[in-house]
């Protein structure tokens, strides 16, 4: 029996000490994929054959260089399926919607050229909400996913494969986008880290585009030290994005401000997601961190602002998918693409755009003069993921507009650009995954880090996974 290491740190300990070799690891995933995930539902493509011969690589590369090997490569032999809505050269990539079913994509994008030279195996492209459109996975023109912690539940989206690929060990990393929560919500309904970053600081250069404005590249990872790695390997200007901007990250102060944003903790909160944020909010005292009250008065406006300025958005970058330059017949659009077309098209037209759309803008200004405001006063804000643990599958596909209220916690961070970090923490009594939500100043995800590590430490929980063994 041989126990898989679960995070990059173990991982690199176990090759060098040669307790399995890479192609052992890649093999495991793929027999564990084979086995779970005809339930599962995570994954649209695999890319084994590839995947082997590049483990097969990396070994020889690992037995020529020894430990060396890791400052050139530092994500060497680390497993990472991506988001099928990143474009992956040669491999199939869906964005989950039937438009793009055959499609193969001519090049890569950034985030995957830059995960590849820094020594990743790409093991497949994963399910997600039709065009990242939808909350809990179910939207996917091919079948829901499912939580692995509990089949009859969803596992969040729209980066649905994402996360449950982590939960499920079928990888040791994962790649997500987040236009308004599409990887913090499937990392805390699956119970691992999600990180959205701040908009402008990961290249979105290949990525399906759903609303430029919003859209940021996200990580799934097993531990706060992991999404570090990660970012550390994506970030960074690119020529092919013009939203990138140089990090600009300082972190001089020894004792961070955390402040809990009293609009985020009303009425309709689960109970259990309310406990479990005090409990972090408890850990952190304990570590002598500073909490105060803040308040973002127009949290409220939040959810509408976004599926205002989000449809606007959607309705012109679909337009692309015209049957003629990019995949199938636009016939293949689901009813959610439809929808938010529709609703695009409608705000943006002469006589309604002042009404809605440049309206919208203007709040979406205010949102972000009260997050610049609160960050006066302190470092960081902490806050639930979502009002809910995961739902049911079917509990809210009959009515959009109560799906969308899954996001309203989420919409903040993408409306003002400021990166977000989902923490796991702990399970509900019925054995769902629970957790909360970190966000800091623009280019700041080091407090994020910080904080994440330091609660780690002090709580020694690490996320647990359904199968590390053969
Ligand atoms: N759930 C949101 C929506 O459906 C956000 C999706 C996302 O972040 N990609 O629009």
């Amino acid at each position: 029996m041989t126990n898989f290491a679960l995070t990059i740190g173990d991982l690199h300990k176990d090759l060098i000490s040669k307790k399995y070799s890479v192609n052992e690891i890649v093999e495991f995933y793929f027999q564990n994929i084979k086995k779970t995930d005809k339930r599962l539902n995570s994954f649209l493509t695999l890319n084994e054959k590839a995947a082997i011969a590049r483990s097969i690589e990396l070994d020889k590369l690992l037995a020529k260089k020894g430990k060396e090997i890791f400052i050139d490569y530092p994500l060497f032999g680390v497993g990472v399926s991506h988001k099928d809505l990143f474009l992956t050269k040669g491999l199939r990539t869906t964005a989950a919607s039937k438009v793009l079913e055959n499609y193969i994509p001519q090049y890569s994008s950034t985030v995957v050229n830059r995960l590849d030279s820094a020594g990743t195996i790409t093991l497949g492209k994963l399910n997600c909400d039709a065009w990242a459109h939808g909350s809990s996975g179910e939207n996917s023109d091919f079948g829901a996913t499912k939580n692995p912690w509990n089949n009859e539940y969803v596992p969040g989206g729209s980066s649905s494969g994402s996360g449950t690929a982590l939960a499920a060990n079928f990888s040791m990393i994962t790649t997500g986008t987040d236009t308004c929560g599409s990887v913090r919500l499937p990392a805390n309904f699956c119970g691992v880290y999600g990180l959205k970053p701040t908009y402008g600081s990961v290249s979105r250069y290949g990525v399906v585009a759903m609303a430029s404005s919003l859209d940021s590249i996200g990580h799934f990872a097993r531990s706060a030290r992991d999404i570090e790695k990660v970012l550390k390997v994506t970030n960074g200007k690119d020529d092919y994005d013009s939203t990138l901007d140089e990090q600009n990250v300082n972190l001089t102060k020894n004792k961070l401000r955390i402040g809990l944003p009293k609009e985020f903790f009303g009425d309709g909160l689960d109970p259990e997601v309310r406990k479990t944020v005090e409990s972090a909010v408890k850990v952190y005292e304990k570590m002598d961190y500073d909490i105060t009250e803040v308040t973002l008065p127009s949290t409220k406006y939040a959810i509408s602002v976004y599926y205002i300025v989000q449809p606007a958005e959607v309705s012109s970058n679909l337009g692309r998918y015209d049957g003629i330059r990019y995949g199938d017949d636009r016939q293949s659009f689901g009813d959610e693409a439809k929808r938010r077309i529709m609703l695009g098209t409608y705000v943006l037209s002469s006589g309604y755009y002042d009404a809605y759309y440049l309206k919208a803008m203007k709040v979406r200004s205010i949102i972000i003069n009260e997050v610049d405001k609160a960050f006066n006063k302190v470092d960081a804000l902490i806050a639930p993921v979502a009002p809910t643990p995961p739902f049911k599958l079917g509990e809210k596909t009959e009515n959009p507009l109560e799906m969308y209220l899954t996001d309203m916690f989420a919409a903040t961070a993408n409306l003002s650009g400021i990166p977000a970090l989902a923490v796991p923490h702990g399970f509900t009594q019925s054995g769902l995954p629970l957790g909360f939500q970190l966000m800091a100043k623009r280019f700041n995800e080091s407090v994020l880090i910080k904080m994440a590590k330091d609660f780690e430490n002090e709580t020694n929980y690490l996320p647990k996974v359904i199968n590390n063994q053969i």
